[in-house]
C-alpha cells in the first residue's frame, strides 16, 4: 500500500526536474495532495486562483509526471476547498510503481542525475561556490562547515547541491545524505506537531530521522523567514548536528544576514564559508549552452548560441528554456535550427510562453495599473505624495518576490539612478508599514494577486 504522501513526493520529484524553479515554487509545490479516486489524483488548490494557474499551464506536465512514475494514474485533478467535500478519494492505494519510483522519498536521498560536477560549468561567477561544493563532496564535515550558497533564481544552487549528493553517494556509501527543500522540512515539522495526538512518537521520529544523518542539505532557507517554531526546530538540529562534526549545506536566495530569521540562526549559518553565485558572464553562458547541447545531442552554432545568450543574461534555467524551444520548433516545423529565420520564429511568441517568469516590468505595470500611475512617472523623479507611495510599493514588491536575482543596485537604476540605500530605505518602509497599516497591507496584496493571476 502506498499513501497518498509518498506518492506526491514521488511526483514533486519528477515536476521539480521538469518545470521552472519558480513555476515549481509558486505552483505545483504548493498544491495538496487529497487523494486518489480510480485513475485519478486529486490535489487541493488553496485558491480559486491558483487551481485556474494550475489547469491552464501544469495540468499536461503534472499528469505526464504523475504517470511516469504510476502507470495506472492517468489523470490529475485540480480542486479547491469548497470542492473538497465532492469528491471520494483514497488515502492510501495498492497500485503498480514503475522503475522511477523512490522507495522512500524521505529516508533515502535522491539526486538529480543529471546535476553533477561535469555538467557543471565553471566561470567567475561561480568558481569559489563550485571550488567549496568539491571540497566538502571529498571531504564532508572536516573543513567547511556549515556552507551557505546563495545567488539569483537560476545560478545553479539546487545543481550544486545535487552534484555535492551524487559525489558524496558514490564516494561514502555508507553515509546518511539528505537532501530537503526548505518547504518539506517545514512542512514535515508540521505534520509531526500535528500527529503528536494520535502518534506520541511523532516528534521524537522527526528528529531522530534529522539527527542521524551524517550530511544534511536544505534548499532554498530563506522559505523559514515568518516560521518561528521550525527555526526553533531547525536550530536544534543545526546544532546537533554540528557538534557531531556533521556536514551541513544550505542554499538560499539571499545572504543569511539578510533572510529574515532569529539572530541565533543567522548567526549560525554564516559561520562556516559563504559562498555566492552571480550571473555568469556571456562567454559562460555560452559554455552552459555548448554543455547542455552535447549531454541533449543537438547540435547547434555558436551564433545561435550567442545569440540565446545574449538574450538572456541573469537566469540559466529560462536560457535552457529558449534552447529547448529552437529545438522543439525546428523539429516541429522541419527546419533547421541552425537557419537564424527559424530561430526567430521560434522565438518570436517566446515573451507569451515565458510569461510564468516576473520581471521587474511585469511588477512595475501591475502597480502602475493599480494606482493609475504612469510608469514614467513611478520610475522618475517626482516626489508628491500620489507617485512616491506607489513607488515605494513596487520598490517593496520586486525586492520582495525577486530577492537577491535583481540587486538592489540595478533596481536603483532602473527607477532613474536611485541609489541602492534609497532602494533599501523604501523597502523597509513598506514591509514595515504593512505590518501596522491595513490599508498599505491590501493594496500590496492586491498587487501581488494581480502579478501572479496574470
Ligand atoms: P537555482 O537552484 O539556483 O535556482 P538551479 O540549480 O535549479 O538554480 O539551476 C537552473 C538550471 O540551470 C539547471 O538546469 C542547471 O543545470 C542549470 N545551470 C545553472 N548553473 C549552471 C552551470 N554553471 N553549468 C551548467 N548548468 C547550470
Ligand atoms: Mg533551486
Amino acid at each position: 500500500m502506498l499513501k497518498i504522501n509518498q506518492i506526491w513526493n514521488n511526483i514533486l520529484l519528477e515536476a521539480e526536474a521538469k518545470t521552472t524553479t519558480l513555476a515549481y515554487d509558486l505552483y505545483i509545490n504548493s498544491l495538496q495532495p487529497v487523494g486518489i479516486h480510480r485513475d485519478r489524483l486529486i490535489l487541493l488548490a488553496e485558491t480559486r486562483a491558483l487551481k485556474n494557474i494550475v489547469d491552464n499551464n501544469y495540468r499536461e506536465v503534472l499528469k505526464r509526471c504523475t504517470n511516469m512514475v504510476f502507470p495506472s494514474l492517468v489523470d490529475v485533478e485540480i480542486i479547491t476547498e469548497d470542492e473538497l467535500d465532492k469528491v471520494s478519494a483514497e488515502q492510501e492505494v495498492d497500485i503498480p510503481v514503475s522503475a522511477n519510483y523512490v522507495n522512500d522519498t524521505e529516508e533515502k536521498a535522491t539526486f538529480v542525475s543529471a546535476y553533477t560536477f561535469e555538467n557543471f560549468v565553471v566561470g567567475k561567477s561561480n568558481e569559489y561556490a563550485d571550488a567549496v561544493a568539491r571540497a566538502v563532496a571529498e571531504n564532508p564535515g572536516t573543513k567547511y562547515n556549515p556552507v551557505f550558497l546563495w545567488g539569483g533564481v537560476g545560478l545553479g544552487k539546487t545543481h550544486l547541491m545535487h552534484a555535492i549528493g551524487n559525489t558524496l553517494q558514490r564516494n561514502f556509501p555508507e553515509k546518511k545524505i539528505m537532501y530537503v527543500t526548505c518547504d518539506q522540512f517545514i512542512n514535515e515539522f508540521i505534520e509531526s506537531v500535528r500527529d503528536t495526538s494520535n502518534n506520541s512518537n511523532s516528534m521524537k521520529n522527526f528528529r531522530d530521522k534529522y539527527r542521524k544523518l551524517d550530511v544534511l542539505m536544505m534548499d532554498d532557507v530563506q522559505f523559514l523567514a515568518n516560521k518561528d517554531s521550525t527555526q526553533e526546530e531547525m536550530f536544534h538540529a543545526f546544532n546537533d548536528l554540528y557538534l557531531a562534526d556533521k556536514q551541513i549545506i544550505l542554499s538560499s536566495d539571499r545572504p543569511p544576514k539578510e533572510i529574515k530569521i532569529e539572530e541565533r540562526l543567522k548567526t549560525r549559518f554564516a559561520m562556516g564559508i559563504i559562498a555566492e553565485i552571480n550571473p555568469p558572464d556571456l562567454e559562460t553562458r555560452i559554455a552552459i549552452l555548448q554543455k547542455k547541447c552535447n549531454n541533449k545531442g543537438y547540435v547547434l552554432n555558436i551564433k545561435v548560441l550567442s545569440m540565446i545568450a545574449e538574450k538572456i543574461t541573469s537566469n540559466i534555467r529560462e536560457m535552457e528554456g529558449m534552447l529547448n524551444r529552437i529545438i522543439s520548433y525546428s523539429t516541429l516545423v522541419g527546419g533547421d535550427p541552425n537557419d537564424l529565420n527559424i530561430v526567430n520564429d521560434a522565438l518570436k511568441d517566446y515573451a507569451d510562453s515565458s510569461s510564468d517568469i516576473i520581471t521587474i516590468d511585469h511588477i512595475v505595470k501591475a502597480t502602475c495599473d493599480y494606482f493609475r500611475v504612469k510608469r514614467e512617472d513611478l520610475i522618475g523623479k517626482k516626489k508628491n505624495k500620489e507617485i512616491v507611495v506607489p513607488r515605494q510599493i513596487c520598490i517593496y514588491l520586486i525586492c520582495d518576490i525577486l530577492g537577491q536575482s535583481v540587486p538592489l543596485v540595478s533596481i536603483g537604476e532602473y527607477f532613474g539612478g536611485r541609489d541602492h540605500t534609497t532602494v533599501m530605505h523604501a523597502r523597509d518602509k513598506i514591509s514595515e508599514e504593512i505590518k501596522t497599516n491595513d490599508i498599505t497591507a491590501s493594496q500590496v496584496k492586491d498587487i501581488r494577486d494581480k502579478i501572479y493571476n496574470r
